[in-house]
């Protein structure tokens, strides 16, 4: 009877399938109120990790709770296919390291191998769904690659572009060198790390001041051959000291970190040093306009560095802004790659990163570094490479995010967090931080951005310098009809909405919106006849999938009315891990909230990651990568399952560890099989349930009292999406009902006293098990439906086809319960006390004194049974919680003697595999004493172990089938039993 859940599991998947139970399911609810969920798409081009097993189970417990109680439950999978993850990927299948590198195999190759590699473990992922119990529809799956898709993204596009907030600028972004594209913010907010890199304070000599500098603190000294100014807040503080020969100036707040001897020489008001020329550390890039003189900066601060800031406009959002507030030139000294451009001689072609310590050394040897120390920071990494990311100018499309800050967080405020906490905290901060939408990508498979303009003064567009657009007019031209040099240029710009415009524009029919093929269409320019032709880029992935709420269902190319009435939109649950609360689940909002169709969900859960033992992130590099597949395959899906609901609160990083997930098969699920194996073993095959049944026994009412308890707070957790909360409580009750019920009830199924007793306990027992099946199927689909089908009577064909119970409510007896918890407290003392004196619970005991006033006798009969003493005495006044006699008589000890042989033939009994009808024939021989003592208790023995006979040993033939020598208090004992 050993426990043997995968292949339990293996055989339940085969039911579910040959009699198509989901289908069935959805069949019977088909008519029921919709309960919407949105699949966050995951990448099929790499396998399934155990972070996908702890989501998609979180899912799942909710959708089958939900479809249990009646609600129609559509789930439509989904498959995230475009972008860097898909590009990465495909990079490293052909072997190749940069864009340099694709543009010589041809983009048509390159996308050809993206567009290959999509699905490459699609049916891993299928058949692992499929494994762990997650009901999804994978048939219907909305894929983010196809036409359909891409056209709805389009249409999408197209609204943003007509609200006036799709527009196209010269800003600072995030930018990664080896991907060669620059990123959005929540695509950096994907890849902090910790790291450690030196800090330079830079000296910069005044013009025409004799040894005197500005002390200018930095960490990216890359960046210094871009400078243009340095900035200093004129509210401040200022000195001039004298440090060895040299004359530095600085902020006086700031004077701790020069860390040697200075004297100060003159005080001063920031605003002193406004337009005081100095002379730049390098020369390679000309400046075309005034450069290297000090600006003002309020933003400067004295919480480190020097009080005067080190200004790149080509590297830095700050410096940019107020390079164009000051006029400054934009000295780009760093190529695409992320190298020195060949004008920056000595560094030339190597990476900014590497050249820092070169640079710092230059430095050094023309006596303008002050000094270098490390520094600990938080620095952005590709999420996709793990680069490090560059800021650094670049043309971009962006969405106007900011303008729209307000209803983002109107939005927000309609959705229940769990954890709670998120809704203003990490996401709600991050709302109110929001930055404009970087869109477009300069890279190759991906959602072609659907923007085509005039190719007559299309230089404009590509313009070094952009006005910002603002407003539906201004959207329209991005160059304003007065900046307009020459009369000629026509800069019309045309947004495309769907493919039917396309064709008709282009006479063309479209069978590919994917790059190269969509390049290729151009058509004329309705304002002067010109060429209209696509600009070069495509767009953030992340924009595919914050738009799956329309795209899935090709809105509006179709389903137009289910979303407009609410029927399709907004999901009612959507449950990710806690890193896309600045990812997914930041762009739903985002995407949403553009089209003003208000919040796109709900409730969402937002839940931990899962990092090894020691709370390392898991990385095939490290080798410390968990399967789930070595899980499921070792233990079941359900006890995987069953362990991220309980391990810890939703939240929190689940360090996973094989020890944990034995010691809950253990603890929980052996636990529940040996209930139904009980169940089978002693009521049987002949049980009849008898509807609604109801005992009298103390016993019985109380466990119906838990299970109603259970079931009215399961749900009353579910529907606040307390997943863990609930399946907590199906750990308690297991416990209660296995280690105590059905241990205090295995007299009355096995030795009834009267039929009645036997009925009792066999009815309690089997609606028991009924109603546990369904309560706990959402969480542990497959034992649930063990259990369920093992009973003899059911409702439906599956346990899964079955309503959620509801409770009643009037057979929860608080106060039964209280008193059966005060019960178990006694029981736990006197049995450690037993184990203090060295009396084992076999040996009977005459008395033990309770301290209490009032028990009734059915718990004083429990009492008695569990830890084996005669009488059970009530004394309030006692001066400890209990007391025992411990003397043991000559009847007493004879008494614990039988008991010890009885337990001892059951053994046998079991090992040879007798059920309990069984009967049999028994043979011993011991001591004078043992002899004595058995014959005299031959009647009870006999009737403990159903034997027929009972004798001494005789000279006979060996016809016992097992025998074996055993100690009784130390007297010897030969026992040998047969079946009959
Ligand atoms: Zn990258
Ligand atoms: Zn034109």
């Amino acid at each position: 009877m050993e426990i043997n859940l995968p292949k339990d599991e293996e055989k339940i998947l085969k039911f579910w399938k040959e009699n198509k139970i989901f289908e069935k399911s959805l069949e019977k609810t088909k008519n029921g109120p919709r309960f919407v969920f949105y699949e966050g798409p995951p990448y099929a081009n790499g396998l399934p990790g155990i972070h996908h097993l702890l989501s998609r189970a979180l899912k799942d417990v909710i959708l089958r709770y939900k479809t249990m109680q009646g609600f129609f439950v559509e789930r439509k999978a989904g498959w995230d296919t475009h972008g860097l993850p898909t590009e990465v990927e495909a990079e490293k299948k052909l072997n190749i390291r940069s864009k340099r590198d694709i543009k010589k195999i041809g983009i048509e190759k390159f996308i050809e191998e993206c567009r290959n590699s999509v699905f490459t473990y699609k049916k891993e992922w299928e058949e692992f769904t499929e494994r762990i119990g997650f009901w999804l529809d994978l048939e219907k799956a909305y894929i983010t690659c196809s036409n359909d898709y891409i056209e709805s993204l389009w249409w999408i596009l197209k609204q943003i572009w007509e609200k006036g907030l799709l527009y196209q600028d010269y800003k600072v972004v995030p930018y990664c060198p080896r991907c060669g594209t620059s990123l959005s913010s929540h695509e950096v907010a994907q890849g902090y790390e910790t790291i450690k890199e030196p800090a330079t304070y830079i000296k910069f000599k005044i013009k025409d001041a004799p040894n005197t500098y500005l002390l200018v603190w930095t960490t990216t000294s890359w960046t210094l051959p871009g400078n243009a100014a340095i900035a200093v807040n004129p509210e401040f503080s200022y000195v001039k000291v004298k440090v060895g020969q040299d004359y530095l100036i600085l902020a006086k707040e700031r004077l701790s970190a020069l860390k040697k001897e200075y004297k100060v020489v003159k005080e001063f008001k920031g605003k002193e040093l406004l337009g005081l020329e100095y002379e730049p550390l390098f020369d390679f890039i000309k400046p075309n306009k005034r450069a290297s003189f000090l600006i003002k900066g309020e933003f400067v601060s004295i919480e480190e560095g020097t009080g005067l800031v080190h200004i790149a406009p080509a590297f830095g959002e700050e410096d940019m802004e107020v390079g164009k507030q000051n006029d400054l030139p934009v000295l780009m000294t760093v190529d695409e790659e992320g190298k020195f451009k060949p004008e920056v001689e000595p560094w030339a072609g190597m990476f900014v990163k590497e050249a820092d310590p070169l640079i710092i050394e230059d430095l050094k040897k023309r006596n303008l570094l002050f000094k270098e120390e490390m520094y600990e920071h938080e620095y952005p990494f590709c999420w996709r490479c793990d680069s490090p990311l560059l800021y650094y100018a670049k043309t971009s499309w962006f969405i106007k995010m900011t303008v729209i800050k307000e209803d983002l967080i109107k939005n927000n405020e309609k959705i229940n967090w769990v954890p709670g906490y998120l809704k203003e905290g990490r996401f709600g901060e991050w709302l109110k931080e929001v930055k404009d939408w970087n869109l477009s990508r300069e890279r190759y498979w991906g959602t072609p951005l659907p923007i085509w303009h005039c190719q007559i003064g299309k230089n404009h567009l590509i313009a070094k310098q952009l006005p910002t657009v603002h407003t539906q007019q201004g959207a329209k031209r991005l160059v304003p009809k007065s900046k307009i040099k020459n009369q000629k240029d026509c800069h019309n710009i045309k947004v495309i909405g769907s493919i039917e415009e396309l064709e008709k524009l282009s006479s063309k029919k479209i069978k590919d919106l994917h790059r190269p093929f969509i390049d290729e269409i151009t058509f004329r320019c309705e304002i002067c006849g010109g060429q209209m032709k696509r600009v070069p880029e495509v767009i953030d992935c992340w924009f595919d999938s914050g738009s799956m709420p329309f795209a899935q269902w090709h809105y509006p190319f179709e389903n137009q009315e289910k979303i407009d009435k609410n029927e399709f939109f907004p999901a009612d649950f959507i449950s990710e891990g806690i890193d896309q609360t600045r990812g997914w689940f930041y762009t739903l909002l985002a995407v949403s909230t553009l089209l003003g169709f208000g919040e796109p969900y709900k409730n969402v859960i937002s839940h931990g990651l899962v990092l090894d033992t020691k709370g390392k992130k898991m990385s095939k590099s490290k080798g410390n990568v968990v399967w789930p597949k070595e899980v499921v395959d070792k233990y079941g899906a359900d006890v995987a399952r069953f362990y991220f609901y309980t391990i810890n609160q939703v939240d929190d990083p689940k360090r996973f560890d094989f020890k944990d997930v034995q010691t809950l098969y253990q603890r929980f699920f052996d636990t529940l099989h040996n209930t139904q194996i009980f169940f089978t073993t002693y009521v049987g095959e002949e049980f009849q349930p008898k509807k609604d049944f109801k005992s009298d026994n103390l016993l019985d009412r109380w466990i119906i009292s838990r299970l109603q308890n259970l079931n009215s707070r399961a749900i009353e957790k579910l529907d606040n999406y307390d997943i863990v909360g609930a399946a907590r409580l199906f750990e308690d009750f297991v416990d209660d009902l296995s280690n105590w019920y059905i241990r205090r009830s295995r007299r009355r199924s096995q030795k009834p006293r009267t039929k009645e007793e036997k009925t009792e306990a066999s009815q309690t027992l089997y609606h028991l098990l009924l109603e546990l099946a369904k309560l706990l199927a959402p969480f542990c689909p497959f034992i649930s439906e063990k259990i369920y089908q093992g009973l003899s009577t059911k409702e439906a064909e599956s346990v899964h086809l079955t309503d959620y119970p509801k409770p009643n409510n009037e057979l929860i007896d608080q106060k039964l319960e209280e008193q059966m918890k005060r019960v178990r407290e006694i029981v736990t003392l006197a049995l450690a006390e037993r184990v203090k004196v060295g009396i084992k619970v076999r040996q009977p005991l005459q008395k033990l004194e309770i301290k209490e006033e009032k028990l009734d006798k059915e718990s004083i009969d429990l009492i008695k049974e569990e830890i084996n003493v005669k009488e059970v005495i009530l004394n309030k006044k006692l001066g400890t919680e209990i007391k025992f006699e411990t003397k043991i008589t000559l009847q007493l000890k004879e008494e614990g003697m039988v008991r010890e042989v009885i337990r001892y033939l059951q053994d046998m009994r079991k090992k040879i595999g007798l059920k309990p009808k069984d009967k049999i024939l028994i043979q011993y021989f011991g001591s004078a004493v043992l002899n004595r003592v058995l014959a005299e208790n031959r009647d009870f023995v006999l009737k403990e172990t159903k034997a027929e006979d009972f004798k001494l040993k005789e000279k006979l033939k060996k016809v016992f089938d097992i025998e074996k020598e055993v100690g009784v208090n130390q007297e010897k004992l030969w026992i040998a039993i047969k079946r009959t």
